[in-house]
């Protein structure tokens, strides 16, 4: 059996923000060239991403949110929603792509067709809050994606953990105070979108690192905070908020991981999936701008998930 997904469409590669965005079509063709290159790409069962519907959406977002977005939708040209986040004709079909990766991943994996997925999408969604589109996002893709296995699926207890360099800060809009979902992450620290230290909710547990953290911190606080917690918790599906771009090469942050703590990470998830989540892992692409980076670290974190 091939254990992973790895679920993409082309329609994710037509959202285009413009040409000097940093959140370029140019990052799911380095990720799928350098699977190529280091010969992985057949090791995966591959999927075309669905179109979300409303429904699905529905469970993390208001109407209202959907609408705006929708009604923003350009037919020619681009349109700005915030000063980083914009539309050009194509985006509206690739946001609802996105989502839909983690909606058809969640299905495989509970069918049990595979023992996990990655979702090489984009837009990403770890910034989108409930009621609004921001920092590159436009729908929350991991919270689709978990509140379909909560509802769709009747889980009971779901983890999200995020290592992108930014703050999921719409993951926690949507989830602060859920006790069906513990969120862990880390971020780097004052850094946008600037969340995630005030208070968060008993459900959130957020670690920020100060610019300049290398990986060797970062493992200790995965090992020291994030491990016992998310055993406490037994969760029966992890999320992956994906984001390689707290990597020492991508200058869109400033923290230094490499490539071997993006695979040691994804190891300690792997493991705890097999002890209590029946290896069960959705993975999405959130962040990671810096390409040649992108690429090696998403092979890293592909070659643990796929086990070889
Ligand atoms: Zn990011």
């Amino acid at each position: 059996m091939t254990s992973t997904a790895f679920i993409t469409h082309r329609d994710c590669q037509l959202h285009d923000m413009g040409s000097y965005h940093p959140e370029c079509p140019d990052r799911l063709t380095a990720i799928s060239d350098h699977m190529i290159a280091q010969g992985v790409d057949s090791y995966f069962a591959y999927h075309d991403a669905p179109l979300a519907s409303f429904q699905h959406l529905r469970r993390v977002h208001p109407a209202a949110h959907l609408e705006r977005v929708k009604r923003a939708s350009p037919e020619l040209g681009i349109v700005h929603l915030d000063p980083d986040t914009a539309m050009n004709p194509h985006t509206w079909k690739a946001a609802l792509r996105a989502a839909g990766a983690g909606v058809l991943a969640v299905d495989l994996v509970m069918a049990g067709e595979v023992q996990n997925a990655f979702c090489a999408v984009r837009p990403p969604g770890h910034h989108a809050e409930r009621e609004s589109a921001m920092g590159f996002c436009f729908f929350n893709n991991i919270a689709v994606a978990a509140a379909h296995a909560l509802e769709e699926h009747k889980l009971s207890r779901v983890a999200v953990v995020d290592f992108d360099v930014h703050h999921g800060n719409g993951t926690e809009d949507i989830f602060k105070g859920d006790q069906r979902v513990l969120m862990v992450s880390t971020f780097q620290h004052p850094f946008y979108p600037y969340s995630g230290t005030e208070k968060p909710a008993s459900n959130m547990l957020n670690v920020p690192l100060s610019r300049d953290t290398d990986g060797e911190e970062f493992r200790q606080v995965v090992s020291e905070l994030w491990m016992p917690r998310l055993r406490e918790f037994q969760p029966e599906m992890i999320f992956i908020s994906a984001g390689f771009d707290a990597h020492y090469e991508d200058e869109m942050g400033g923290l230094r991981l490499l490539e071997k703590d993006y695979a040691w990470v994804t190891g300690q998830l792997t493991e705890l999936a097999e002890e209590c989540a029946q290896k069960r892992i959705v993975s999405m692409l959130e962040g990671g701008y810096a390409l040649s980076a992108l690429a090696r670290s998403v092979v890293a974190h592909l070659r643990v998930l796929a086990d070889f």
